[in-house]
């Protein structure tokens, strides 16, 4: 029944519990498939870009911080997806969006994401860039009715965000052919109208200063995605809606809810 991978010992020694240098290949064997690794396309190559882990940034713009009913800058904090709930656009393509189960409340939260190519523990804002790959548009999916429910009780926001397909993501743009992200402009529109639209300069914590709060709290990792929060005018979506999101100097993304 279990599945014969090779794997490369230097690549992969660690993930497997094999020591580095025990030998050439190790052979596993897995009592089913494993999953294959969630990954997004890269503009401009066939190459993609494997996704390890999914952090999200929370309440990153001041006037989105006012809608949630909070004033003033905090430090940041962070919150995770599932590596596979991502939802990869091809270059081109509109993603169906399937409306999720147990809400009735989903709300589009459209944001720059940072994928990261070189990790790292303790990485100053200085020195953050050294460790970007490329930039995408991302949509943080939230039920907001149960993301409300368990923030009144004082418990975890897994239910509310971590969902299945909960993080539509565009293809990435590697950093060289992105431009000036850090001063371009986002927004979101559902069917045409206009529901977000900011720009990156109005992030409270700025790209680096996010990676290097992230990077204190967890080792960072090649692979690893960052949504980097999202400005005013979040709201819901129904069955049908057609949201159009776009960064400047990004490849756009376009989700249909059905
Ligand atoms: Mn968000």
């Amino acid at each position: 029944m279990g599945r014969v991978c090779l794997v490369p010992v230097a690549l992969d020694a660690q993930r497997c519990g094999y020591a580095l240098g025990q030998s050439r290949k190790v052979v596993m064997s897995y009592v089913f498939a494993p999953s294959p690794i969630p990954s997004v396309p890269v503009a401009g190559r066939t190459q993609r870009f494997p996704v390890h882990r999914v952090y999200c940034v929370g309440r990153n713009y001041e006037e989105h911080a006012k809608e949630m009913g909070f004033t003033g800058r905090e430090p940041p904090f962070f919150f995770t997806k599932p590596a596979d709930a991502i939802v990869p656009a091809e270059p081109g393509e509109t993603i169906t969006l399937a409306y999720p189960s147990l809400t009735r409340n989903l709300h589009h939260e459209v944001e720059l994401v940072v994928a990261i190519g070189n990790g790292g523990a303790n990485i100053r804002a200085a020195d953050a860039h050294h460790h970007i790959f490329g930039y995408a548009v991302g949509l943080d999916m939230t039920r907001r009715d149960l993301q409300n429910d368990m923030k009144k009780q004082g418990r975890p926001w897994c239910v509310g965000k971590a969902h299945d397909a909960s993080a539509p993501i565009g293809t990435i743009t590697p950093v060289a052919q992105a431009g000036e992200v850090g001063s371009a402009a986002l927004w979101l529109q559902v069917n045409g109208i206009d529901r977000q639209r900011s720009h990156i300069g109005q992030l409270i914590w700025n790209i680096g200063e996010v990676i290097e709060h992230l990077s204190a709290a967890w080792t960072l990792q090649p692979g690893d995605l960052i949504f980097t929060g999202t400005p005013e005018g979040v709201g819901a979506v129904v069955p049908g809606d057609l949201m159009t999101c776009g960064i400047d100097g990004l490849v756009g993304l376009e989700v249909r809810v059905a």
